[in-house]
């Protein structure tokens, strides 16, 4: 993980409120947990989306073609079901693994 990644990673997490959380908390199944709805403040904030393939690149200058959640470092792929995972950007609630925000980060 880069040093760009890393701070926007941080950022994030101390933006949303939740790296504490993030840090003493195992997410419960993807199952147990709310999906995250792009209207949530958080979400509107990070400009989460339900389907990265929907983005347009010219118009979000951090989306890089091909990233979404399924491949992002904050996104717990073993806790997922049906789809949908736990996101360490957004506490509590589970988002698609087609989905992506600006908080993305590549998984190393
Ligand atoms: Fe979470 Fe990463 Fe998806 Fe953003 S791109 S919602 S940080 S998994």
């Amino acid at each position: 993980m880069s040093i760009n990644q890393s701070r926007r990673r941080f950022l994030v997490l101390a933006a949303t409120g939740t790296a504490g959380m993030v840090l003493c908390t195992g997410a419960g199944a993807a199952a147990d947990l709310p999906h995250l709805s792009p209207d949530d403040p958080t979400a509107k904030a990070l400009g989460y989306v339900e389907d990265a393939a929907k983005i347009n690149p010219a118009a979000e200058a951090t989306f890089k073609k091909g990233s979404a959640c399924a491949s992002c470092a904050l996104y717990q792929a073993d806790k997922a079901k049906g789809g949908y995972g736990p996101c360490g950007a957004f506490a509590g609630k589970a988002v698609n693994a087609k989905g992506w925000c600006r908080a993305y980060s590549a998984k190393a």
